[in-house]
């Protein structure tokens, strides 16, 4: 076990979020382990302290951590996912989709499924780069296509796409050297619309291509992303590391914990050279706020994930084992997978058989 003391700076989050995240928290504290986890000021907090809603000292805070566990934001707090995202350039959104015994899925042949969908996470649609088409008047663009020119469109809104050859580079390396670490089906599977986005996606796709080569020893294979997508649902079992930017990899990564048994069940993590943060892949779920009824195994499975990357491997390995034990026995389950526990009775079955 790594013993050097290691700091998490903890988001609790908007709407249910902090239902999920103090009882998750507290399972972690119970480990006793060498970690301190600090709330620093933010959101609506931070706001009547000090009149915004991600402070100085919070942004020093996530500085000084080892890393951060996020709880989804809706509201104030959420200029602080900006920081932890552009700020700490965490360019790699890790999202694993692993069946277990026990969960609620819709599939009637669920075993097997094993699959890390790996989102671009700074790229592509997410920029927040849009305005009107008329202030791009200048710009007279031509489809190479025909499809359409700029000047024929009339009134409207524009949304940048862009797809660089680094973040491309980086996070299709970072794809290939997980296939080769989770050693399982040591494949790489590449998804974007390369041929109706040639320019963009197809950039996307021609670097996977060229990284491809360096890895003689992973299979590698492209799908278009609608064509993926059917493949994603009915033979989930035959992918393995699933690199795309950023828009497809929020869709798909939402799509791939429908077919585990819901949004509850995904975790994530977003890593980048020197900070990573993790958090549940699912929001707020404002609809179910106050109940204590939202799953917390995708928080915990994330929080297992924190712990392998702090260098808590053997921890993470016996948290990931116990939330499986809880959903093999089956007595334990909130109401998304059949059950009737609340959240900290389902934190709580886990953390006796830690
Ligand atoms: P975002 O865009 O921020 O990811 P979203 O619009 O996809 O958010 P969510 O907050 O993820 O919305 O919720 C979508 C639906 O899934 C809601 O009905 C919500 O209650 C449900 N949901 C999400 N997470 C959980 C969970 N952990 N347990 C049970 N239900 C959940």
């Amino acid at each position: 076990m790594n013993s050097e003391q290691k700091k998490v700076v903890v988001v609790d989050g908007d709407d249910a979020s902090p239902e999920v995240m103090i009882p998750a928290v507290a399972l972690l504290e119970s480990m006793q382990l060498p970690i301190t986890f600090e709330r620093p000021l933010i959101g609506q907090a931070a706001i009547d302290a000090t009149g915004v809603g991600f402070p100085e000292e919070t942004k020093q805070a996530i500085d000084d951590s080892d890393c951060t566990f996020f709880g989804s934001t809706s509201g104030a707090s959420t200029p602080a996912l900006f920081y932890l995202r552009w700020g700490k350039q965490t360019y790699a959104n890790v999202r694993p989709c692993q069946w277990t015994a026990g969960y609620n899925t819709p599939l009637a042949n669920p075993q097997g499924i094993d699959f890390t969908i790996i989102r671009e996470n700074l790229e592509d649609l997410y920029l927040g780069l849009e305005g009107d088409i008329e202030d791009l008047s200048g710009l007279n663009l031509v489809s190479p296509h025909a499809r359409a020119n700029l000047s024929d469109l009339g009134p409207g809104k524009y949304a940048i796409k862009a797809i660089t050859q680094a973040g491309s580079e980086r996070v299709i390396r970072y794809a290939f050297e997980l296939a080769r670490k989770r050693g399982r089906g040591k494949k790489v599977t590449l998804t974007c619309k390369y041929n109706m986005l040639s320019e963009s996606d197809g950039f996307f796709r021609k670097i996977g291509n060229d990284i491809a080569k360096e890895y003689p020893d992973i299979e590698y294979d492209t799908y278009i992303i609608d064509d993926f997508l059917c493949r994603m649902i009915t033979k989930p079992q035959l992918f393995d590391v699933i690199v795309m930017p950023n828009l497809y990899g929020d869709i798909m990564s939402d799509g791939a914990a429908g077919l585990l048994g819901g949004l509850g069940l995904a975790p994530s993590g977003c890593y980048g050279e020197h900070y990573a943060y993790f958090e549940s892949a699912h929001g707020t779920a404002p609809d179910i706020a106050g109940q204590h009824i939202i799953n917390p195994t995708a928080t915990l499975l994330s929080a297992a994930m924190m712990l392998d990357y702090l260098g808590f491997g053997n921890e993470a390995a016996q948290l990931n084992a116990a939330i499986k034990q809880v959903y093999a026995d089956g007595k334990v389950l909130t109401v998304d997978q059949g059950g009737n526990a609340k959240t900290y009775e389902f934190c709580d079955a886990v953390a006796k058989l830690l």
